[in-house]
C-alpha cells in the first residue's frame, strides 16, 4: 500500500510556504504526535489524523481586525482545532470500534440514532449520489472491504462475490428520519456550517440489512470546512491547510500573491504536472496512485471503486483534481468525477458548475475545465 507520502507534503509546503527558519521555534512532536512550529508572523501545526498527515499553517495579517486581533492564533487555539479533528475522527472512522460510523455499521437494530454531523453528511452525500448517478456512493463500504482496502490484506474478489455485495450497496437502502422535528439534512448542513453546531432536533437512519456506511470520500472535505470556520472565527485571514495532500487556503499569501498549489504527477515521473494559483479556494485530488495494489494477474487495483460494478473505476482517469470554494464539494466531486470519466465529468460540470477540474488521463493527456485559463500552469 502506498499513501500520499510526506514527500508531497513537503513539496506543497515548500511551494506555498516560505518560513524564515532562522527564527523558527520548533517543538519536537509530543506524545500526542502533534508538532508545532512558530516563527515571526507564522504558526504551524502538523499531526496525524484520519489515517494521513495533516498540517495547518497560519500567517499573521497586516493589521488588526475590528476586535484588535492580528490574524495569528496561539498554540492553545491550534490545539483546540486538533481536538476538534480528533472528535470528528471518532465520528467518521469506519474502522475504530469506538467511532460512530463503526457502530452504525455494526448495529444491532436496523434503525440507529445518529449525530447531527452524520445526518448532515448523509443529506449532502445523497444529493451528490443523485447528481452523479451513483458514482459517489457512501454505501460502497462492503465493496471497499472485500478488496482489502480497509485492512491492507488485498485480494481480488471474484465476480460472484462482488455481485452478492452489490445487493447491499445504494443510497436507496438508507432511510433518513428526523426523530424530533429537526431540519431536513441539507438545511442542517448549512446550520452546522454557520453556527458550528445544530440547534434543532435529533435524527436517525434505517439501513437495510448488510448496508454499511463509509465517509472516506467526503470526511476530509467536511473536516476542512470545520477547520476553516474555526480559524475564521479566530480572526485568521491567511492560512494553508494540507490534509493528506488535499489543500485548502484561507485568503492569499501575505505579500498579496496567490498560493501556488502543485498537482502531483500520478505517474511519478516528476514531482508535479503543474500548479494552480488560488486564493481562498481548495484544491483536492483523488488519485489511483494514492492507495493501490498489484494483483497476482499483474493488474493494478486502486481504492476508488465503481459502485455499479464493484470493480476499481476504470475510465481512463488516473487523477481528478477539483478546485473550488467549498472543500466538502471538492472532496465529493474528486471521487465522483474519477468514477464518472471525462465525458460524464464534463456533463456534470456543464449542468451544475461551481467548481473547476483537472483530469490526468492514463495516456498522459490532461483535460481541464474552462475556468482555469488564468490560474493553471502545466509544465
Ligand atoms: P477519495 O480519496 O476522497 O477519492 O476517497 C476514496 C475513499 O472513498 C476510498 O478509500 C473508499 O474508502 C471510499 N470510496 C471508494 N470508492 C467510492 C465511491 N465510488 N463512492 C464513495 N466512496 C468511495
Ligand atoms: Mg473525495
Amino acid at each position: 500500500m502506498r499513501k500520499l507520502s510526506s514527500r508531497i507534503f513537503v513539496i506543497i509546503l515548500s511551494l506555498c510556504v516560505s518560513i524564515g527558519c532562522a527564527a523558527c521555534e520548533k517543538k519536537e512532536p509530543e506524545s500526542d504526535g502533534v508538532s508545532i512550529v512558530k516563527s515571526d508572523g507564522e504558526i504551524a501545526a502538523s499531526f496525524f489524523a484520519f489515517d494521513t498527515y495533516m498540517s495547518v499553517s497560519v500567517r499573521a495579517g497586516e493589521g488588526r481586525d475590528s476586535k484588535g486581533r492580528t490574524g495569528l492564533v496561539s498554540e492553545e487555539q491550534l490545539r483546540e482545532i486538533i481536538d476538534e479533528v480528533r472528535r470528528l475522527e471518532m465520528i467518521f472512522s469506519a474502522t475504530d470500534p469506538e467511532a460512530e460510523v463503526y457502530k452504525i455499521d455494526h448495529r444491532e437494530a436496523d434503525e440507529v440514532g445518529i449525530s447531527d454531523e452524520i445526518a448532515a453528511l448523509i443529506g449532502f452525500s445523497r444529493e451528490i449520489y443523485e447528481r452523479s448517478e451513483g458514482a459517489l456512493d457512501v454505501t460502497a463500504y462492503p465493496l471497499v472491504k472485500a478488496w482489502g482496502f480497509t485492512t491492507g490484506k488485498y485480494r481480488v474478489p471474484d465476480k460472484n462475490e462482488l455481485d452478492e455485495l452489490l445487493k447491499k450497496v445504494g443510497m436507496e437502502r438508507v432511510k433518513f428520519q428526523e426523530t424530533s422535528g429537526g431540519s431536513t439534512s441539507s438545511v442542517l448542513l448549512a446550520e452546522i456550517e454557520r453556527e458550528g453546531k445544530s440547534t434543532s432536533g435529533s435524527y436517525s437512519i434505517t439501513l437495510q440489512p448488510g448496508t454499511e456506511l463509509d465517509f472516506g470520500a467526503v470526511a476530509k472535505g467536511y473536516l476542512s470546512k470545520v477547520i476553516v470556520r474555526m480559524l475564521e472565527d479566530m480572526g485568521v485571514e491567511h492560512a494553508l491547510l494540507d490534509l493528506g495532500g488535499n489543500i485548502v487556503t484561507i485568503g492569499n499569501k501575505l505579500d498579496g500573491s496567490d498560493w501556488k498549489v502543485g498537482i502531483k504527477d500520478p505517474f511519478g515521473n516528476k514531482d508535479m504536472i503543474g500548479y494552480v494559483s488560488v486564493s481562498g479556494k481548495s484544491v483536492i485530488t483523488s488519485g489511483g496512485y494514492e492507495r493501490y495494489f498489484t494483483g497476482e494477474d499483474g493488474n493494478i487495483y486502486w481504492h476508488i471503486l465503481d459502485p455499479k460494478t464493484g470493480y476499481p473505476a476504470r475510465t481512463g482517469i488516473v487523477s481528478a483534481t477539483i478546485i473550488g470554494d467549498d472543500p466538502l464539494l471538492c472532496d465529493a466531486l474528486s471521487t465522483a468525477l474519477f468514477v464518472m470519466g471525462a465525458e460524464r465529468a464534463r456533463d456534470y460540470y456543464e449542468t451544475y458548475g461551481g467548481f473547476e477540474y483537472v483530469l490526468v488521463m492514463d495516456d498522459g493527456s490532461i483535460i481541464t475545465s474552462d475556468g482555469l485559463a488564468d490560474s493553471l500552469v502545466i509544465r
